[in-house]
């Protein structure tokens, strides 16, 4: 089992609110603030990474706190309406490992912006989003990766700052990135669009699955179902407020007789193998309530911030080597709105590329899907797919239904660009059909279509 890893971000329909004690963050990572409040508490974050199961505390008024200053390395690519400033610890600080090898790091921040080209198509969001890339590691053990954002010392149901900086269009904490993300390069990768190879773990699949986390699908809890302990306050995700017992729908964390969250279950139920996310829409698009993962033992980093790991989705707790996960089922997109991005959706846009293979694609310009049946299942209702032309003909076979309104369009286009069987090769039903016109003369009359016949 390898384990993905992120950090946990805050929540979301809740906007961060200053404590009775003054500013306090909560983050999984490390938190800071500025004091412009004279109160003589101190101004803490917490960081939390899932399938780290690591937390930081960072008190902003302590004489160690150091402001990180601006990189100058720091890049500003802009996907879809969202600018995405990144900044490479392993750049600046020329570590010549991870994201700054000096043959493979070029490959690996392009998969990096690939990932977030992605996830703005189905964010449907503008404004900015910071990202702190950690120094890498490449002791190939623990975590492939791991990811989260910070939280507000508050106690509140919390999407974390990367939600709370496009929701509010304003930076929540200027000494604070949004999303933290750090990766393992001591493990095998796939560091090409392509797909990976039996022994390769894809590097796409694990960062869209990172930044996810960042974008708060996490859960705050432990095994006792206390957030971490360098809260001082009850502060949970918006993700932990969707979670029930599925038996007896119990609620596992909601507001109590104060107004402030509460853990509402028992311990036995965090590790009962019956924990559902019971957010309206994911449960519409899925068709019930998708279950969470809550193994027993718990699995601290990784427990309650995933979907089941049976479920075909980005946000299963683990992904084997050979194995591409780039694109969100539907009722995933569907979570994403229950925690607060509310405009998430299939994208309006999606491109395909004959010459790729299939499970490769993203449909972004950059990472094309390869077959035309998964632009259609990944295509909003009412978008456009648009077939890059002067490639190859489908060799693919594939015979997509169009099951929804949609507009498909050639670009650069030479030739006819062919989709489905390609002609010269007959079916079996093609064979049956010339056989019965040379022995009975009576064409395809009385085998209906729909009765399954020729
Ligand atoms: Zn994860």
């Amino acid at each position: 089992m390898y384990l993905l890893h992120s950090f946990l971000t805050r929540t979301g329909n809740t906007r961060p609110v200053r404590s009775r004690k003054g500013p306090v963050f909560a983050i999984i990572i490390s938190v800071l603030l500025f004091s412009f409040c004279l109160s003589a508490s101190a101004e803490i974050l917490v960081g939390y990474g899932p399938h780290r199961g690591v937390f930081k505390t960072v008190d902003t008024d302590s004489p160690d706190f150091k402001r990180r200053p601006v990189s100058p390395n720091r890049v500003s690519p802009e996907f879809s309406g969202i600018t995405w400033t990144i900044t490479y610890l392993d750049i600046d600080n020329i570590t010549g490992v991870g994201f700054d090898h000096s043959t493979k790091g070029a490959d690996r921040r392009a998969r990096l912006e690939d990932a977030l080209e992605y996830v703005s198509s189905i964010l449907n969001e503008t404004g900015t989003l910071d990202v702190l890339v950690e120094e890498s590691q490449t002791d190939g053990n623990g975590f492939l990766a791991a990811a989260g954002t910070y939280y507000w010392d508050t106690p509140s149901f919390q999407t974390g700052f990367a939600f709370e900086h496009i929701d509010t269009e304003s930076d929540p904490h200027g000494d604070f990135e949004d999303i933290n993300l750090t990766v393992d390069f001591g493990r095998t990768w796939n560091e090409r669009t392509g797909a990976p190879s039996g022994s390769q773990f894809d590097l796409i699949s694990v960062l869209v699955h990172e930044i996810t986390h960042g974008l708060g699908i996490s859960s705050l809890s432990d095994s006792s179902g206390n957030p971490p302990p360098t809260f001082e306050e009850k502060v949970y995700t918006t993700w932990d407020e969707e979670l029930e017992r599925d038996s007896g729908s119990q609620d596992l964390f909601a507001n109590g007789i104060g107004g402030d969250p509460e853990f509402k279950g028992s311990s036995s139920d965090l590790i009962s193998n019956d924990v559902v996310f019971k957010g309206a829409d994911a449960t519409t698009d899925f068709g019930s309530s998708p279950p969470a993962f809550a193994p027993d033992p718990f699995d601290s980093g990784s427990s309650l911030s995933h979907f089941d790991d049976d479920l075909t989705a980005v946000m299963t707790p683990s992904i084997p080597p050979g194995v591409t996960k780039r694109v969100y089922s539907s009722f995933e997109i569907a979570a994403l709105r229950d925690v607060g991005w509310s405009n998430a959706s299939l994208s309006s846009e999606v491109w395909v590329d004959f010459s790729k293979s299939a499970e490769t694609g993203t449909g972004t310009s950059s990472v094309p899907f390869g077959r035309l049946s998964e632009a259609i299942a990944n295509v909003a209702e009412g978008g456009t797919i648009k077939i890059k032309g002067n490639t190859e003909e489908s060799t693919t076979n594939e015979m997509p239904t169009i099951n929804k309104a949609m507009t498909i369009e050639a670009v650069d286009v030479g030739e006819t660009i062919r989709i489905g069987v390609l002609s010269g090769k007959w079916s079996l039903t093609e064979w049956l059909r010339t056989l019965l016109k040379t022995f009975e003369g009576t064409g395809d009359e009385g085998y209906p279509e729909s009765e399954g016949g020729f």
